[in-house]
């Protein structure tokens, strides 16, 4: 389903370069859940970046079913991420003067795929049924991450990316959090390529792969 061949990433700034990905290669099946990890530094960021048409690579394609990633502009990119993929990131990202109602529904709106009954069952098996007409900032960090996950799954995605979901989170709301999205992602039949810096998180998926020197192994 998700297909990465060969991708090379360079950044150049202040007459230095630094080769980020040189050669990457990656899947991810359909309904298979991955984790990736590798050292602070590592690409990981960057990698997931790509992938969701965040950045350009510079060489290499990036497949999504039958759409290359890699070929289409940045309005194509953009349609991909709002009609085919799922975000979420360490900081939550939520707009803070949204409600939890609103934030849950915006992407899944913006992308005209607004679905009543997914909605309310994403309410049901978060927890959220008591947290609809709070704002973000009335929230703990594991109800924003939350909120986070259900607004990137509102829109059935192809492919959930998580950069570090839990990063911010202690360990029992991380596992709660985790927990929650391994069966949503099951619910959803979609793709889950998460970061994580835990060994621990990692082993709770099907596969764990590692970023090193550039290259995936
Ligand atoms: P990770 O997420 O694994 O910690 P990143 O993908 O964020 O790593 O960063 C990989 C490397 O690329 C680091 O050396 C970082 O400093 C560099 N880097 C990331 N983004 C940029 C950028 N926009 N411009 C220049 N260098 C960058
Ligand atoms: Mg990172």
């Amino acid at each position: 389903m998700l297909s990465v061949r060969d991708l090379t990433k360079t950044y150049r700034s202040a007459g230095e370069q630094v080769a980020v990905l040189r050669g990457v290669n990656l899947a991810v099946a359909a309904g298979e859940r991955v984790a990736l990890t590798g050292e602070s530094g590592s690409g990981k960021s960057t990698l997931l970046h790509l992938i969701a048409g965040l950045d350009a690579a510079d060489g290499g394609e990036i497949r999504l079913d039958e759409t290359c990633v890699t070929a289409l502009s940045d309005a194509g990119r953009a349609a991909l991420r709002r009609d085919r993929l799922g975000l979420v990131f360490q900081q939550f990202n939520l707009i803070p003067s949204l409600s939890v109602a609103d934030n849950l529904a915006f992407q899944a709106r913006i992308a005209g795929r607004h679905d009543a009954a997914w909605h309310a069952e994403l309410v049901e098996r978060l927890g959220l049924d008591k947290l609809l007409k709070r704002y973000p900032e009335q929230l703990s960090g594991g109800q924003q991450q939350r909120v986070a996950i259900g607004r990137a799954l509102a829109t059935k995605p192809l492919l959930l990316l998580a950069d570090e979901p839990t990063g911010n989170l202690d360990e029992a709301t991380a596992d709660d959090v985790l927990a929650l999205t391994r069966d949503l992602v099951a619910r959803t039949g979609c793709g889950f390529l998460m970061v994580t810096h835990s060994t621990r998180l990692a082993a709770t998926l099907d596969r764990h792969v590692t970023l090193h020197a550039g290259l995936i192994r």
